[in-house]
């Protein structure tokens, strides 16, 4: 399965690594709307969703994203990720590509916590799994539409919602050598 990774900005390296290290993905760093051929899934990395949105509209990329997941590719959009994949991003510099029904307000941690590490507790079809979350500068999701499912929660925000084909985490689990998320998600 040949699965795309946005190299735009953030931890691109990192997920890549996850990817390759599972076996059965073969993943690809995505610039151009051409990388898109033969693509089964994308992660779009965390990083600054302002930067990240404008570069997706610059490199003409948004309709290929789009069009990947209306055609039942696999998008997994972490942190920044997770606010670009959302229906409302709570900041106009942000234009949200509207693939998950979910609201989310961006640093809702502030800056005193910028950064912290926590376990959750992740339901992946028919197990639990316990991980280190990491959250830089995270975003809070405020609100989630009818048809997503919390896999995880924080706090009791969610922290990993999944609707079909597009899941979001506001944590990276690209930092922590738990890989099941992945294993789960892209087999
Ligand atoms: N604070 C960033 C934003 O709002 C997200 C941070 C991250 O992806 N680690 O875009």
């Amino acid at each position: 399965m040949k699965i795309g990774v946005l190299d735009i900005q953030g931890s691109v390296e990192e997920h890549f690594d996850v990817l390759s290290a599972l076996g059965s993905v073969e993943p690809v760093l995505v610039k151009r709307a051409e990388d898109f051929e033969g693509l089964e899934g994308l992660i779009i990395p965390g990083g600054e969703s302002t930067t990240v949105s404008k570069i997706i509209d610059e490199f003409g990329l948004r309709d290929s994203i789009v069009a990947l997941a209306k055609s039942g590719g696999k998008v997994f959009g972490t942190c920044a990720g997770a606010i670009l994949l959302a229906r409302e991003t709570g900041d106009s510099r942000v234009e949200g590509l509207g693939l998950i029904d979910i609201s989310v307000d961006r640093n809702a941690y502030g800056h005193q916590t910028e950064s912290f590490e926590t376990e959750v507790e992740m339901r992946l079809g028919d197990r639990t799994v316990k991980v280190d979350a990491v959250f830089i500068r995270a975003p809070k999701i405020t609100q989630i539409g009818d048809g997503c499912d919390v896999l995880a929660t924080h706090d009791g925000d969610p922290v990993l919602a999944l609707k079909g084909n597009i899941l979001v985490s506001t944590f990276h689990p690209e930092m922590t050598s738990d890989k099941s998320l992945y294993e789960w998600f892209f087999s």
